[in-house]
């Protein structure tokens, strides 16, 4: 089929390149879809792209990856375009919303093992029928036991239903956003680390036992209760994507 090795790619590449680029273009001015491929995971989206893009132009996935590879320009264009998107507002709140929303679903993971609530829907299927049925398994069995923790999760879980999209990760002490990082070790901390720690400082806290039951944390990222969340896990997505160049 594709005859040769030409330096320059072919007139199909070349138009699968474009379509490519076209549609990675539409993702971009469309915050929604955008959302949803940070959620879905933006290397599979663009792999998904990149497949209709050379079905429409007919041309052949591996000669235009072969073509990648040893075309500086062409790769030059496409990490270029990419790395645009990645480094969009768009795409930071979207990928921050991504994280959230995962967060949240580790909250109604662990209110269902502290006292059996039911998540909604989105969280189960978020799991395949394995990681439910040990999960319910898990929960019969009598799950786990921790008053303080559950009443903290419940109250991070108001602020999800509250209707105020930015509750849920503001800080009760300064009203400014509690880095990710930290909301990932606990994802039902009230407070941002310097205003917990004046707390502590100043003796009022009322902190329980509850920021260091990590280990209930663990138990689900290393037990693999629920899929970990490493679809979310910043610094990925970039990792990937390749500064224009490198
Ligand atoms: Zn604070």
């Amino acid at each position: 089929m594709n005859v040769g090795r030409s330096a320059r790619p072919s007139d199909k590449l070349l138009e699968a390149k474009a379509l490519f680029l076209k549609s990675v273009e539409e993702l971009a001015r469309d915050p929604e879809q955008l959302v949803a491929a940070v959620g879905t995971g933006l290397d599979d989206v663009f792999d998904q792209l990149l497949r209709q893009a050379c079905e429409e132009a007919g041309a052949d996935l591996d000669a235009f990856a072969a073509a990648l590879e040893r075309d500086d320009a062409l790769r030059g264009e496409i990490q270029q375009k990419l790395a645009e998107l990645f480094n969009s507002s768009t795409v930071q709140r979207a990928r921050a919303a991504a994280v959230k929303r995962d967060l949240q679903r580790h909250l109604h993971v662990l209110r269902f093992v502290l006292s059996g609530h039911e998540p909604p829907a989105w969280v189960w299927d978020s799991m395949d029928d394995d990681e439910a049925m040990r999960l319910r398994e898990y929960r019969e069995e009598g799950g786990d036991e921790d008053p303080a923790l559950l009443s903290r999760v419940e109250r991070a879980l108001a602020k999800v239903d509250s209707g105020d999209e930015h509750a849920f990760g503001r800080c009760e002490g300064c009203g400014r956003e509690i880095p990710l990082e930290r909301l990932q070790l606990m994802p039902w901390a009230e407070r941002c680390t310097s205003c917990q720690r004046q707390l502590e400082v100043s003796g009022s806290d009322r902190t329980d036992s509850s920021d260091r039951r990590v280990d209930l944390w663990m138990f689900f990222e290393a037990g693999k209760a629920v899929p970990p969340a490493q679809q979310f896990r910043p610094g990925r997505v970039t990792a990937n994507a390749g500064a224009p160049g490198s």
